[in-house]
């Protein structure tokens, strides 16, 4: 039987109207909230991804600009405007667009913005907290994917959780994430030996390895709830039409761009196995940036008192 599809747009439109309640209070009080994105060279995704997530700001009230630094900006360029935007008062959130180019580390960057200001969840002093199960800002990606687990009515605790990735922007904290929610969870990677069957012992399988169609149907225990987060760009049409097999939209996609957009997940296999799993595109995308969008707002709030 072909399983539930667990569509990610409604939960991110419901949490954007939360968040616009939020913001238009705060706008009330004159604390409209302020987020600043830094974007280092000009990677078409990156470009395209702050582009979207200045959309999403503007639609929910939020202030947001972005700063276009170029590719060769040095270290000293890009730490010198973090310190300016962790002192501005007026800001409430900065949003460190990765990757960066070479030589930049990512990393030794985002220690440098303030854990207040920081949205993406991915300070040491927010990592740390999630952890010990005290979060303030979520990585938004895992958040979202609480949330689309709860609103499909998916009961967490003792369950079996499998992640496959272990990122620190998506497999770490949403593993910290199911375990605060009592599920017992096991963490794969690259090293993982017997993969598939470590995955199909898994009431609750999130695959965030960036790998297409990696998770196939001998990877899900029958009835399991299946999260893919990958976004892989596939271009290869005999893979697509393996994947896809008699979907002409699919082809057309690929005809017209030149390239498909395919999870992690063998979406038409797993389907049949699994009880619930989320598409590729339209499952877990539209709600990472409902999850910044909700960070700024939360940052707005501790910052100004509210
Ligand atoms: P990442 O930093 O490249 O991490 C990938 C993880 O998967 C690593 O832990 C890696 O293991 C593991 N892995 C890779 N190949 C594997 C294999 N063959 N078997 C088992 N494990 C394997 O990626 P990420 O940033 O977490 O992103 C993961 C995917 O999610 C990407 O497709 C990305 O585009 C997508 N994503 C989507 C959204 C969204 O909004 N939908 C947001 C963020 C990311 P090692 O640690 O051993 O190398």
């Amino acid at each position: 039987m072909s399983a539930r599809i667990l569509e990610g747009a409604a939960v991110a439109a419901a949490i954007r109207e939360r968040v616009a309640g939020q913001v238009r209070e705060l706008s009330a009080l004159g604390m409209t909230p302020r987020l600043e994105v830094i974007l280092v060279g000009d990677d078409p995704a990156s470009r395209s991804y702050v582009g979207s997530k200045g959309k999403a700001c503007q639609q929910v009230g939020i202030r947001s600009a972005t700063h276009f630094l170029p590719a060769e900006t040095g270290a000293d360029e890009l730490s010198g405007l973090i310190g300016r935007l962790n002192a501005d008062p007026d800001v409430d959130g900065i949003l460190l667009q990765l990757p960066l180019p070479k030589p930049l580390d990512g990393r030794t960057f985002l220690d440098l913005v303030d854990p207040s200001k920081d949205v993406d969840g991915l300070h040491p002093v927010n990592v740390g907290l999630l952890h010990q199960g005290r979060p303030v800002f979520v990585p938004c990606t895992p958040a979202g994917v609480i949330e689309l687990l709860d609103s499909a009515g998916v009961a967490l605790q003792g369950c079996r959780a499998v992640v496959l990735g272990r990122s620190e922007i998506v497999g770490k904290p949403m593993a910290a994430l199911l375990l605060a929610r009592h599920a017992t969870v096991t963490v794969c990677h690259s090293r993982t030996r017997g993969l598939a069957a470590v995955c199909s012992e898994a009431d609750v399988l999130v695959a965030a390895a960036g790998k297409a169609a990696l998770v196939t149907a001998d990877h899900v225990k029958p009835g399991a709830v299946v999260i893919d987060v990958g976004v892989n760009r596939v271009e290869d049409p005999a893979l697509v039409a393996r994947l896809y097999p008699g979907d002409p939209e699919r082809q057309a996609q690929l005809a017209k761009r030149g390239y498909t957009l395919v999870g992690d997940v063998d979406f038409t296999r797993a389907r049949e196995v699994a009880g619930a799993i989320t598409p590729v595109p339209g499952g877990v995308g539209p709600l990472t940036i409902a999850g910044l969008l909700q960070n700024t707002v939360t940052a707005a709030r501790r910052r100004r008192g509210v």
